[in-house]
């Protein structure tokens, strides 16, 4: 049986969204399109920006905080090769967006975010969406959570100075960390894979993105 139906008012805006700023931009995994095919990304903003919901932008969400473009949820996304099996943790809920759609292509995601507001408000919209699989926490993110660690694969939604020792540590073999690392005003989209064995991290570069500041003592200290 496939998902339920949601939203059907914006179906349609959905599927040209995908079409055109995920598949038009060279987005090809077919899970990762599906599921932001399916989700209504207008329930995670604030009422007064619905009407933006389909632009290929990233929003303001309150907290000085933004959604992301989804052209760049869906790069990283499929760069975390997600299997149905996989436990993944991602740091910086925000609106809870990523999240959702990380919860439509894994078993288990863990989420950290760093300020309450926008945690609550995303916990009420992964039970509207009866997302069960989904476990939040509030706290620096960048420690990672070592207690259900390791993780088939961690993304970081926040951009960092460097990629924090926490989080590589907590990687199991063969997993995938996705990450903007750079200054406060651009980043490099990193990739790092860890071998098969459990050994070597391998790294790659997948363009540059703008996010704002993970805030932590393993990164930068302040929003500034
Ligand atoms: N993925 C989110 C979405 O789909 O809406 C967007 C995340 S927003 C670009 C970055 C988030 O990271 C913000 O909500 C911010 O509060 C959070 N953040 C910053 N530093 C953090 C930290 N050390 N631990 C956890 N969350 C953090």
């Amino acid at each position: 049986m496939g998902p339920p139906s949601l939203a059907p008012e914006t179906r349609e805006q959905r599927r040209r969204m995908v079409f055109r700023h995920l598949g038009g931009r060279g987005v090809r995994d077919r899970r990762v399109l599906a599921a932001m095919a399916w989700l209504p990304r207008e329930w995670f903003l604030p009422p007064g920006l619905a009407a933006e919901a389909y632009s290929d932008a990233p929003l303001p969400i309150g907290s000085g905080q933004t959604i992301s473009q989804p052209y760049v949820v869906a790069l990283m996304t499929e760069n975390l090769h997600l299997r149905r099996g996989d436990r993944v943790l991602e740091i910086g809920t925000g609106s809870g967006y990523q999240t959702a759609v990380l919860a439509r292509l894994a078993a288990e995601v863990f989420t950290i975010e760093r300020l309450p507001d926008l945690l609550v408000e995303a916990e009420e919209r992964f039970r509207r969406l009866h997302l069960t699989n989904i476990r939040t926490r509030h706290g620096d993110g960048a420690a990672g959570w070592p207690e259900a660690a390791p993780f088939d694969a961690i993304v970081v939604t926040a951009a960092a100075p460097r990629v924090p020792e926490p989080l590589t540590a907590q990687l199991a073999p063969g997993g995938r960390l996705v990450i903007p690392v750079g200054d406060l005003a651009a980043q490099e989209l990193m990739i790092l894979e860890r071998g098969a064995a459990g050994d070597a991290l391998a790294q790659r570069q997948a363009g540059g993105v703008r996010f704002v500041p993970l805030i932590s003592r393993h990164a930068f200290t302040d929003e500034r």
